[in-house]
């Protein structure tokens, strides 16, 4: 079983933020801005290029909720969802990055200089 297959069965605790029958939203234990959390589907799906259309529309309405609850709807938020190597996706389970707080910078999303990725 998954990383965060275990959290939606809390075999592993997470400090939870939301919760329905489909969806689950936690703080992220390593926050990369001063809010930063995780919102997954509780049924496995790899990433976001295997996910049924059908459970994105739910996951929309949930995302806004958790940024809601975090007051964070009229500030502003970013959504991320890493997929692959490429990516940089290290757990292999669909989560979207909710993040906010404070104005995020786009510069970080990168290692290096932009054009040395190439
Ligand atoms: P990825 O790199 O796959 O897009 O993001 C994985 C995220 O999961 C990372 O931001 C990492 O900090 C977070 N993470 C990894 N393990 C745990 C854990 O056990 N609990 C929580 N709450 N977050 C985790
Ligand atoms: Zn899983």
């Amino acid at each position: 079983m998954c990383l965060f297959c275990k959290i939606v069965n809390k075999e592993i605790p997470s400090n939870i933020v939301a919760e329905n029958d489909d969806f689950l939203a936690f703080h992220d234990i390593n926050p990369k801005a001063p809010v930063h959390i995780l919102a997954i589907p509780k049924k496995h799906v790899d990433s976001f290029h295997e996910v049924d259309p059908t459970i994105m529309g739910g996951m929309t309405e949930f995302i806004k909720e958790v940024a809601e609850k975090m007051a964070m709807e009229n500030s502003g938020y970013r959504v991320i969802t890493n997929i692959g190597e490429n990516g940089g996706q290290e757990v292999k389970h669909l989560h979207f990055h909710v993040l906010g707080g404070a104005k995020l910078k786009w510069e970080h999303f990168s290692d290096s200089h932009p054009m040395e990725n190439f």
